[in-house]
């Protein structure tokens, strides 16, 4: 699925509900998921379920694409833009920007 049709389905499924919540409380949710990621990601590696990780990952995406549907954001738009085809700093592919620190 790409990131478009993947916002829209966001859109078709809970812009009713992201609407009536709001922007504020919607942030908070892309919060709560953050913070469970971080819960994971913070065991010592070997311990690391990946498919909580996976699934915290998704919810990211999704809360994410509900505040861009929100405020009116093309995710993809957002991303092509800051990411396109190369670092967005360096313009280099891979990104050599480590190379240039002191
Ligand atoms: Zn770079």
């Amino acid at each position: 699925m790409d990131i478009a049709t993947f916002q829209s389905l966001m859109k078709e499924l809970y812009f009713v509900y992201d609407n009536e919540r709001g922007i504020h409380r919607t942030a908070l949710w892309l919060g709560e998921e953050l913070g469970e990621l971080m819960h994971e990601l913070k065991k010592n590696p070997s311990k690391i379920n990946k498919t909580a990780v996976a699934e915290e990952l998704a919810d990211i995406y999704a809360w994410s694409a509900s505040i861009a549907n929100l405020l009116d954001i093309s995710l993809e738009d957002a991303i092509t833009k800051k990411y396109p085809g190369k670092c967005g700093k360096c313009l280099h592919n891979p990104c050599i920007c480590a190379k240039n620190l002191p």
